[in-house]
């Protein structure tokens, strides 16, 4: 059985820094706290609390002081900095700069929709950190839009300014932009496409990856948006895709009669997890 992986999957430069970051500070002693998973990959959170960093929540976070925190490349609201201020709480901060320009972006955006009676809307996931620190720069006025069909959430006879969460589809912004833009024909209606290229440009690439295989297995968190969006990508292309978290969940049954198999993954997979999965099926 002939078995490749993806040069091009795993983890993309934001959580490549903010794991470094978090190494960095680990090697050099003392404890670290990090605000929310550093990665969605339960794998890699796993390695690196072996290796001291402790994970906490929100509710956690609000009741610590005198430590160090790193915030990780999804960013956080001005109110958990403004928390770490009052309270001698260090930062590390691994803001991703692609995540961070778009906070800036919507701060700016929130201003000009306030003078002009308009509506900030944020295209992403409710709840997801990255939309809930982009949230945070509007003061809580932005509205979120998870589908492109839930543009009558919005109040289409006042001005709109549309941002994407970096990990959406390119397809379904597209979707959203032209829906609320055919049914306020009448209104100001600015459309930024936000989405992470380290993200999309992994589209097309895996479109023609996983046709070039017999079956594919696609190595990502449970919790990853970026990696649910990318397995469909594969599924679409190859009915024969499997999505797995850990070398744990293969079933030797898949790859009878197989010859070719593809191994790829999302921004969040770490190499080393794909290669232990390669090796497992080597073993089958
Ligand atoms: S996907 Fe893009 S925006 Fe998100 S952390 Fe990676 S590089 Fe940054």
């Amino acid at each position: 059985m002939i078995i490749e992986i993806d040069q091009k999957s795993g983890f993309c430069f934001g959580v490549r820094n903010a794991i470094g970051k978090a190494e960095e500070t680990l090697d050099s002693g003392g404890m670290l706290y990090s605000l929310g998973h550093i990665v969605h990959n339960e794998s890699e959170v796993e390695r690196l609390r072996q290796i001291g960093l402790i994970t906490i929540g929100h509710d956690e976070f609000l009741k610590l002081k005198d430590c160090t925190v790193l915030i990780r490349a999804h960013g956080e609201p001005p109110a958990m900095y403004e928390y770490a201020r009052q309270n001698n709480i260090t930062l590390i901060d691994a803001t991703c700069p692609v995540v961070l320009k778009l906070q800036q972006r919507v701060k700016k955006a929130a201003e000009t929709m306030r003078q002009e009676n308009g509506q900030v809307v944020i295209f992403g996931h409710q709840g997801h950190a990255e939309v809930t620190g982009l949230v945070g720069q509007t003061s809580n006025e932005a509205i979120i839009i998870d589908h492109p069909e839930d543009y009558k959430k919005l109040d289409l006879s006042r001005p709109v300014e549309i941002f994407s969460q970096t990990t959406k589809s390119v397809d379904d912004f597209r979707k959203l932009t032209e829906n609320i833009r055919t049914h306020s024909p009448a209104s100001r209606v600015e459309a930024h496409d936000t989405i992470c290229r380290q993200v999309s440009n992994r589209v097309p690439h895996l479109h023609e990856f996983a046709t070039r295989f017999d079956l594919v297995v696609f190595v990502g968190g449970k919790q990853s948006s970026n990696a649910q969006v990318l397995f469909d990508v594969c599924k679409n292309q190859n009915r024969q895709s499997y999505f797995v978290s850990s070398p744990d969940e293969l079933n030797s049954e898949w790859f009878t009669g197989i010859e070719t198999v593809g191994i790829c993954g999302a921004t969040s997979t770490p190499q080393w997890l794909m290669e232990k999965v390669a090796e497992r099926i080597k073993q089958f």
